[in-house]
């Protein structure tokens, strides 16, 4: 595979020639190239060699056709969130889909086509105002694109499974500049890997999902003491929940937030993040066993669960820019006391400036779908976690990278896969982690079929069979 070409081998005047009115194209010096180039997580400083910004599928389409024909890299923008920059390559072209972002709503099918560049937030919130939803994750500004194409675990995973398993088709332009329409039909076989193996295989440019009926959940932030028995207690009742419940766990030091009483900031702190979207009336019962692990460590130290829109328990997300962030991603089949009280111990012992534990119980819908109906390989984890360290520079926060490994290393017992959607680089060893054994195969397959020169490298990279 040659490297892309150096920004200027890229000709300008041949790619407004060949793009423009159906997109905009900005180049370095460009009004609104800098502000066009940010991306959300912090300390991600790439310079693309030209950033497009097709307004249609057509447009799309002549931007891979070119790229493809000049041999450059592409790289895609949604929602700009990759969590550590993945698909951020410097000298690349970059088609940001931020103006594809039409909403076509079928309340009598509960079916959508979203365009690819839409936010989850701002579907969420459409779909909302007619008591629909489609399961995303749990932030509101993360893109549809990306968080659709790896998987999508969020607040209603037990109740209704992972985004991919609300997704009925797609609209996808190949490396080849073809318009492919997709779904269990036509190209079954993209279809498939589509749903968790992540950008590698064409721009998504719509989306067509199913929608279930979600309107008043209750949820929302229950905070409270750090302990093994807590944290270990949590996951337990999470994983015991009736379906309906999902529960995302943040084991972190207390920022100081004004929700948080002073004298517990800078100390350890669960923040159990909550969704019922069960009967409102059986919530009590079931948030119980939650509530009672608060009860034995204390009381709760802030309690935010309310009744309330779904769409209104997904964040805004961190800003970006002033902090820079190392992780690493793991699946577990559980955390137990002892489990708990090493990663406290750890999270006690650093002197990163923000450090925390993520816990994500699955379980429940995601589970019921078999490991190989989609490309996402991991349904029998039992927990999703992710350990994260913020710095003030990418190099402190690179200072902090084998500490939040070590500790993911422990934390993982016997479980060697990892998420796409969190892999901090898109290397070999990341790839087979995330599409093991026959995954990786059937993959590798789909990738010699609709892009045999790997155009699309900036992933967690599949690499043609
Ligand atoms: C604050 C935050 C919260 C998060 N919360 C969750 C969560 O709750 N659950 C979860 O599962 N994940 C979560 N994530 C991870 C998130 O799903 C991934 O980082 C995802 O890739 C972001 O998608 P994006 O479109 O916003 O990002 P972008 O950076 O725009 O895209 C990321 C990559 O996805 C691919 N891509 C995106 N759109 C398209 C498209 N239309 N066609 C082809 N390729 C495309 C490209 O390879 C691109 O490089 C979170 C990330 C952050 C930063």
């Amino acid at each position: 595979m040659s490297a892309s070409p150096a920004p200027s081998a890229l000709s300008v005047a041949g790619l407004r020639a060949a793009l423009e009115p159906a997109a905009s194209v900005l180049v370095p010096d460009d009004d609104g190239y800098e502000t066009a180039r940010a991306v959300e997580p912090g300390g991600i400083d790439h310079r693309p060699a030209a950033i497009v910004r097709p307004a249609d599928t057509a447009g799309v389409a002549r931007a891979v056709r070119f790229a493809h024909d000049a041999g450059a890299e592409v790289s895609v923008r949604a929602g700009g969130h990759s969590v550590f920059g993945l698909g951020r390559s410097t000298g690349a072209l970059t088609i940001d889909l931020r103006g594809l972002d039409a909403l076509d709503l079928d309340v009598a099918t509960r079916t959508a086509w979203a365009g690819g560049g839409m936010t989850a937030g701002a579907y969420s919130t459409a779909a909302g105002t007619r008591g629909l939803a489609t399961p995303f994750g749990d932030t509101g500004g993360v893109g549809i694109g990306g968080i659709t194409l790896g998987g999508g675990v969020g607040l209603l995973a037990r109740s209704r499974g992972m985004t991919i398993d609300s997704l009925l088709g797609a609209e996808v332009v190949t490396a080849d500049g073809d318009v492919l329409q997709v779904d269990a039909e036509q190209h079954p076989d993209l279809f498939w890997a589509l749903r968790g193996g992540g950008g590698n295989f064409g721009v998504v440019t719509r989306f067509r999902y199913a929608l279930g009926e979600v309107s008043d959940v209750v949820g929302g932030v229950l905070l409270l003491p750090a302990t093994p028995a807590s944290v270990a207690g949590l996951v337990a009742a999470a994983e015991s929940a009736p379906r309906e419940l999902t529960v995302i766990l943040m084991v972190m030091t207390a920022p100081p937030m004004p929700m948080i009483p002073a004298e517990w900031h800078g100390r350890l702190v669960v923040m159990a993040n909550l969704c019922w979207s069960g009967s409102p009336a059986a919530a009590d019962a079931a948030l119980a066993p939650v509530r009672d692990v608060a009860a034995e460590a204390g009381g709760a130290i802030f309690d935010g669960v309310h009744a309330g829109p779904y769409a209104g328990l997904l964040e805004g997300g961190p800003q970006g820019g002033s902090v820079v962030a190392t992780g690493r991603t793991f699946f577990t089949d559980g955390v137990d006391e002892a489990a708990a009280a090493h990663l406290l111990a750890e999270l006690e012992a650093t002197d990163a400036m923000m450090r925390a534990v993520q816990l994500r119980v699955l379980g429940g819908a995601v589970a019921d779908v078999p490991r190989d109906e989609t490309a996402y390989a991991h349904r029998e984890a039992a927990v999703l976690g992710n350990v994260a360290a913020l710095a003030p520079t990418a190099e402190a926060a690179a200072g902090y990278t084998p500490w939040v490994s070590a500790l993911a290393e422990r934390l993982r017992g016997g479980h060697d896969g990892l998420y796409a959607n969190f892999a901090l680089d898109g290397g070999p060893d990341t790839a087979r982690a995330a599409y093991p054994g026959a995954t990786w195969d059937r993959l590798a397959a789909v990738k010699r079929t609709y892009d045999p020169d790997n155009v699309f490298r900036g992933n967690v990279n599949v690499l043609p069979a």
